[in-house]
């Protein structure tokens, strides 16, 4: 997720303030300025390094073909102080912070967060079962609680740490609301545990798609399963009726800003049931540190596009497709006809909203 998405859906939704989260994307949205400071204060409690290899390394048969390891990334182990960001009412959480997915265009990258190291280098919050169970024994009042906005939760380290994982249990046990988001078909570990979630309060899963064509989704998504097998997380959310929304964010000028990739995803959210779609505008951001990694990739896998970027949209932040206003019309005409949601305010909304059958079991 670019840092212009995180910060508009932030208006919306502080539950996804994770803690510097998962710019993923990817994810959601937190406040980027809470977590830099919360970020800050923790790499002075750095306990322990070991490298992220010696934890991933069957990852790449769990979460499709076009998954490679990020064998020189390290992961950084340490104590947090705290594991929720409330902000407006809404619970966000950030378990890890970098990622090691590997999009070509994520905005968490960018020097504005100050990594003092590798962005693919995962900082761990060892102590964020204890610290999530700790701080919901004392909420009087149960709430949604979101996760994934500045790192992804499924990232391969996750498979060995089991991290998410654990505090999902604790969510559960907890009777809080859940709401999540991944690129990751690695999320499907933890179906049952997720399903239980949404009889018991809700749960919504969240999947980030930005093309339809997996080839290309291997080169701008290098790291995480692709599209297709994306598709068949969100279907298997549909036939447990866990309720999905999909970001469809970034679009990419000159690559995937098509009326056919558009309606390609769209077409198959409809089929996965997806309840809305996410996309503040048909573009990306780029800035000091993302722009710099987004351009080597162009360079090495669309040659001269990188010089298109530059005469066309020169340091610009805001990034836009040429074809903006007809695709975000293309999007809405189909949402309007599908029924499925596609303005932030209202899927956030949605996600924020804890149904009342909370209210009818926490007697019990
Ligand atoms: S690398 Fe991809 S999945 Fe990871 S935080 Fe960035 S945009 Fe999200």
């Amino acid at each position: 997720m670019t840092w212009k998405y995180k910060r508009e859906a932030s208006r919306f939704c502080t539950y996804f303030s994770l803690m510097l989260i998962c710019a993923h994307p990817c994810a959601l949205l937190a406040s980027a300025t809470a977590a830099s400071c919360c970020v800050a204060s923790e790499k002075k409690r750095v306990q322990g390094r070991a490298l992220l290899s010696s934890v991933s390394g069957k990852v790449s048969s769990v979460s499709g073909k076009n998954l490679k390891r990020s064998d020189k990334s390290l992961m950084h182990f340490i104590e947090a102080k705290g594991i929720l960001n409330n902000n407006g009412g809404f619970l966000g959480m950030n378990i890890y912070r970098g990622c090691s997915h590997g999009c070509i265009y994520c905005d968490s990258r960018s020097k504005c967060y100050q990594f003092t190291y590798a962005f693919e280098d995962i900082e761990v919050k060892k102590n964020a079962p204890e610290l999530l169970e700790n701080v919901l024994r004392s909420k009087r009042r149960k709430c949604m609680i979101g996760t994934g906005a500045m790192s992804d939760p499924y990232m391969h380290c996750e498979k060995e740490l089991m991290l998410t994982r654990k505090c999902e249990e604790i969510i559960y046990r907890s009777g809080f609301g859940f709401a999540v988001q991944t690129k990751s078909d690695m999320i499907l570990r933890d179906i049952d545990l997720l399903d239980e979630i949404n009889r018991q309060a809700k749960c919504v899963v969240q999947m980030t798609l930005t093309t339809y064509d997996d080839e290309l989704c291997g080169l701008i998504e290098p790291n995480v399963c692709n599209t297709k097998r994306r598709l068949e997380v969100l279907a298997k959310m549909q036939e447990r009726g866990i309720p999905t929304i999909v970001w469809l964010t970034p679009i990419l000028p000159f690559i995937n800003d098509t009326v056919e990739n558009i309606l390609a995803i769209l077409r198959e959210c409809y089929s996965a049931g997806v309840k809305g779609i996410i996309c503040f505008g048909i573009g990306v951001t780029l800035r000091e540190g993302d722009r710099e990694y987004f351009y080597a990739a162009l360079d090495k896998h669309f040659p001269g596009l990188k010089e298109k970027y530059i005469s066309t949209y020169g340091d610009a932040y805001d990034v836009p497709s040429v074809h903006s206003g007809k695709l975000k019309r293309v999007m809405e005409d189909f949402c309007a006809e599908h029924k499925m949601m596609c303005r932030p305010d209202e899927c956030f909304q949605y996600m924020n909203e804890l149904p009342e059958k909370f209210e009818q079991t926490s007697f019990f």
